[in-house]
């Protein structure tokens, strides 16, 4: 009776304390996107390094107040004002335009904590619409103000105030024709921007910015300033927010529908994110980044690329122009292999595209990393980058490369040795050889921990 007694309370305070996979596992968590849509292979370089460029300093500004103890509704606030400052995305400055070439802007935020959330539709003088939805929250009992109303709220709240010409962009095709200029033939501009944490208190936020879709007619209103379809947060669930074609994300509630996964059906965030992504929206429509209230960071999207990024307190920090497919904790072996092939081959796709930061995405930002090449050893993230920049100081110097040949051998149940060829094809001196790699199953994903490589002789 005794033995069965204690079974039952040792059942019951299992059951009672909390299991760990609901403990936060890091201290603050913040992702950001620049809108889902097009395919950056059709870029121009210079619009792939302006989108990169302007993701890095959103994401450092968002991670500098999370890092430093400060709030997450800060964080989030301070991120997306980075990012409508900057012309190259859809929102605040390089909006785009409505049928009759004007900028109307929406935006949102929500603070998990209260779930007290701030809302402007089609604003058209106010620089920061993200800082305005905040003023909406903060300054009044209502949650979303549209049109002059708002405009106005902005003159009496005396945020600063621009000429319409203001956001005009020179990405924008409407600003183009406007202009007498050629249209931009490689893709329409997307580019809605947002951002989502998870500060040092527990509390999430989530905010979203945007200049609507192309060619919307004057008075479209889409999801980025309504709750529940763009932007939602919830201390006991996420913080999310999507791009995409907005009138989708209302008809589906978005990103309340994430959030109501996990509170009601106890999902978890990625299965969330993945039956949204998959089952309800149809391919092509869009993306999402989201947080856990564990600081679990799932960002997803069903079109060609997404731009976005992700940082946390472990070190973590990464920005992207689209996702490759993610690995998954749980897969056996064979899995494995597939997992660690694709990483593979995505890296030898990066490096031909030219895009180192993607081409190192695999390492991530360790001080563990060997890299060894030429008799010559690096240690850790940044130095090895730094002497791939070196070594190809830029695009033309790198060349299509391929791996082939790839030999995997388990090493314990967290690690895997490959090995393979590789061949760098450039104009002038094509090269290759062996490479060595070690790959270690960390959290949910696979990380190059060691990468040793010899030339072959031509
Ligand atoms: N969701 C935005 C809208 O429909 C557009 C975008 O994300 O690109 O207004």
């Amino acid at each position: 009776m005794r033995i069965i007694l204690s079974l039952f309370l040792a059942v019951f305070f299992m059951n009672l304390s909390p299991s760990s996979a609901d403990e936060p596992s890091v201290q603050w968590a913040i992702a950001i996107h620049g809108g889902a849509g097009g395919n950056p292979a059709k870029w121009e370089d210079r619009k792939r390094a302006a989108r990169k460029e302007g993701l890095e300093k959103a994401l450092s500004a968002g991670k500098a107040v999370l890092e430093s103890g400060g709030e997450a509704m800060d964080a989030v606030e301070a991120a997306i004002r980075v990012l409508e400052d900057d012309a190259s995305f859809n929102a605040g400055r390089g909006a785009v335009l409505t049928e009759d070439g004007k900028a109307e802007l929406d935006a949102s935020i929500m603070d998990g904590k209260t779930r007290a959330c701030g809302a402007v539709a089609g604003v058209t003088r106010t620089k920061n619409p993200i800082g305005l939805a905040r003023l909406v929250m903060s300054q009044t009992k209502h949650v979303l103000l549209a049109g002059p109303g708002a405009d106005e709220f902005a003159e009496e709240q005396k945020v600063p105030l621009v000429k319409p010409d203001y956001f005009l962009s020179k990405f924008d095709n409407s600003y183009r024709r406007k202009n007498n200029l050629a249209a931009d033939a490689s893709e329409p501009h997307f580019g809605t921007v947002g951002c989502v944490a998870l500060d040092q208190s527990g509390n999430l936020a989530a905010g979203t910015s945007t200049g609507g879709t192309a060619q919307k007619l004057p008075g479209r209103v889409g999801d980025s300033p309504i709750v529940g379809a763009g932007t939602y947060a919830s201390n006991d669930t996420c913080a999310v927010s999507g791009t995409g074609v907005g009138e989708e994300y209302i008809r589906h509630s978005v990103a309340y529908d994430i959030a109501a996964q996990m509170r009601y059906a106890n999902r978890s965030l990625e299965d969330a994110v993945t039956e949204v992504m998959t089952q309800r929206l149809e391919q092509g429509v869009g993306g999402l980044i989201t947080v856990s209230r564990t600081g679990k960071i799932e960002m997803q999207h069903n079109t060609p690329g997404m731009s976005c990024g992700a940082a946390d307190s472990t070190g973590r920090f990464d920005t992207h122009l689209k996702l490759a497919a993610e690995p998954d904790a749980g897969e056996d072996r064979e899995n494995a292999e597939r997992v660690i092939a694709a990483i593979i081959h995505q890296q030898a796709s990066d490096w031909s595209d030219g895009d180192l930061d993607a081409f190192m995405k695999p390492y991530w930002r360790s001080d563990n990393l060997t890299f060894s090449s030429g008799g010559k050893v690096t240690r850790g993230f940044d130095a090895t980058l730094a002497s791939y920049r070196k070594r190809y100081p830029d695009k033309a110097t790198m060349g299509m490369t391929t791996f082939s040949d790839l030999e995997f051998l388990k090493l314990g149940d967290d690690a895997m040795q490959v090995i393979g060829t590789w061949k760098l094809d450039r104009d002038k001196d094509p090269i290759g050889g062996k490479f060595t790699l070690v790959f270690k199953r960390i959290d949910h994903a696979w990380k190059i921990v060691h990468d040793h490589t010899s030339l072959l002789a031509k």
